[in-house]
């Protein structure tokens, strides 16, 4: 983003207007946290905002501020529409692709606001009119403190907006030690804790949310733990039976995937989740090193993300899907050995 994009996104801020912002589905720490924190922050400015999330988003990010006035445009879709038709400028954040949010991809992409996205995933598409992405950063919530202070107004953080941009850094650095984490990652987030950001009670809401079930559910993923040690791989599955008895809610197996990856010597992890009710596997990689799981995943399931840190799908079984990744591996013997 250069000085004429910041100029010109300074003049249409300059006087309040019809705005939405969107996260892409199955938002997490980092999409919520960015979302809310701009939303916090146009709202000094008497704009008209409203975040419109494709779907819903797990519990322990419903203690945000503001968190309860995102609309879920899977159950309401028609004011959602309404708005993202009405909008003069549509905010997309924390992705990379229309077709990260879902159903509401063909709504959006009509929509005849000024897009603008803000994000950090490897190899954008060319949809917005301004487009600040950066796949160095951290987050999209840095990126949200960088494109406030971009606009020269980081006076105007308050301890709302502060207290959301650092959950989604928290979040998506896996608190702060992926290798994303940077100096000025650290200084940010000691500007965001003067601003107002209470750490502690962050990592609490966050964290330490734990349900009996959820911890059960754990118990289930780690015990169905496989290695496979000549390609340093580890992995997990959860069929949805296993998730039913230990009544599954949304963003229960949120961090299972780092399990594997905490084996000593493994370096390649990945997790396998059931889901009966849309056709698919759900999967989540994570990788140390220069091992691309976001290169692998868009070869073969679907997906994309970040090098160390992918999601994609798969359309097979669970038993299918698992043969077909253990297949692949070969291809990767020279990275993975
Ligand atoms: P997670 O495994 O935690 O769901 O996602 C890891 C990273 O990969 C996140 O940055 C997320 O946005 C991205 N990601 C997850 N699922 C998908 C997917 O299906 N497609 C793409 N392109 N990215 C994904
Ligand atoms: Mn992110």
């Amino acid at each position: 983003m250069n000085t004429n994009d910041i100029n010109s996104i300074k003049s249409l801020l300059s006087a309040p207007k019809a705005i939405v912002i969107i996260p892409h589905k199955n938002p997490d720490g980092d999409a919520i946290g960015s979302t809310l924190g701009l939303y916090h922050y146009l709202k000094r400015y008497h704009h008209d905002i409203t975040i419109i999330a494709p779907n819903d988003y797990p519990d322990f990010l419903k203690w945000m501020p503001g968190e309860n006035t995102i609309l879920k445009y899977d159950s309401q879709t028609q004011e959602s529409e309404r708005l993202i038709a009405q909008a003069v400028l549509i905010f997309t954040l924390d992705f990379n692709s229309l077709g990260r949010i879902g159903d509401m991809q063909t709504c959006v992409s009509n929509a005849k606001g000024i897009k603008i996205m803000i994000d950090h995933h490897q190899q954008p598409d060319d949809y917005a009119t301004y487009m600040y992405s950066d796949v160095s950063m951290s987050s999209t919530c840095e990126m949200v403190y960088n494109f406030i202070e971009m606009l020269g107004d980081t006076n105007a953080i308050d301890s709302d907006i502060a207290t959301c941009l650092y959950t989604g850094i928290m979040t998506d650095t896996g608190s702060f030690r992926f290798p994303s984490t940077t100096s000025a990652t650290h200084h940010i987030i000691g500007e965001l804790i003067k601003k107002g950001a209470n750490n502690s009670e962050i990592h609490n809401n966050t964290y330490d949310t734990n349900s009996y079930e959820r911890l059960q559910l754990l118990g289930c993923a780690l015990s169905n733990l496989k290695v496979i040690p000549e390609y340093k791989t580890a992995y997990i599955t959860l069929t949805q039976d296993e998730l039913n008895t230990f009544n599954f809610k949304k963003g229960d197996t949120e961090g299972f995937v780092n399990y594997g990856l905490s084996l000593k010597g493994i370096i390649f992890a990945a997790i396998f989740i059931e889901n009966n009710q849309e056709g698919i596997v759900k999967i989540s990689l994570r990788s140390k090193g220069d091992f691309s799981v976001n290169e692998l995943s868009r070869a073969h399931f679907s997906g994309g993300g970040h090098t160390n840190a992918a999601g994609g799908k798969s359309d097979l079984n669970l038993n299918d899907t698992i043969e077909k990744f253990i297949s692949i591996l070969p291809n990767y013997k020279k990275d993975l050995k």
